[in-house]
């Protein structure tokens, strides 16, 4: 049987049409965060699936990876990694470069901000095309970390209508089902 918790987390996000342009179905996180039994649910949900893996950091993708990545990882005991658009970080970076529908966007990371060898769980909001993910675990894995998962609260197109916890390694997911 599915997790009683999923119902609230789908039900407590919002789909705006035509946003941020005409033709995107734009899920918005924000509503489930004004509703902290539902955030917390959707935290916990991650946590107890990583506790207890030896995992060492959780690599938030900016910008919405930052608002459950940090939860996740002081709940499990691990570090927490910004993986950040282009020019933010202020120290030596590795970059990564990936496509887009339109254009192209990059991720930067750190040097020094994994060790060879960590075990790693990649937090985002959401996957579609799985991209902006793929390029998160290039860059993670040219520093030789060890990706285990990556974990995001929304799949799409595939699982529209189930925007719910999933994870994506090759193929997304459901979890917590
Ligand atoms: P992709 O790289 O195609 O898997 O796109 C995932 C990234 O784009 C995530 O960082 C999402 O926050 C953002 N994104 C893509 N499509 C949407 C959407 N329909 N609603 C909200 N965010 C989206």
């Amino acid at each position: 049987a599915a997790d009683p918790r999923l119902q609230g987390i789908s039900d407590a996000i919002r789909v705006v049409p035509h946003f941020p342009k005409p033709g995107i179905m734009f899920n918005d996180i924000t509503a489930l965060l004004l509703r902290p039994g539902v955030f917390k649910d959707a935290v916990d949900m991650f946590v107890e699936r990583y506790r207890g893996m030896g995992i060492a950091a959780v690599a938030g993708i900016e910008a919405r990876g930052f608002i459950f990545g940090p939860a996740i990882a002081l709940a499990i005991g691990a570090k927490f990694i910004p993986l950040r658009k282009p020019g933010k970080l202020p120290g030596e970076v590795i970059s990564e470069n990936y496509t887009l529908e339109y254009g192209t966007d990059c991720l930067e990371m750190h040097v020094g901000a994994v060790e060879p060898g960590d075990r790693v769980v990649v937090v985002d909001d959401l996957v579609a095309t799985g991209g902006t993910l793929s390029a998160a675990i290039k860059l993670l894995e040219r520093a030789a970390a060890d990706v285990v998962e990556c974990a995001c609260l929304i799949g799409l197109p595939k699982f529209k209508g189930f925007p719910i916890l999933l994870t994506w390694t090759q193929q997304p997911r459901l979890i917590g089902s």
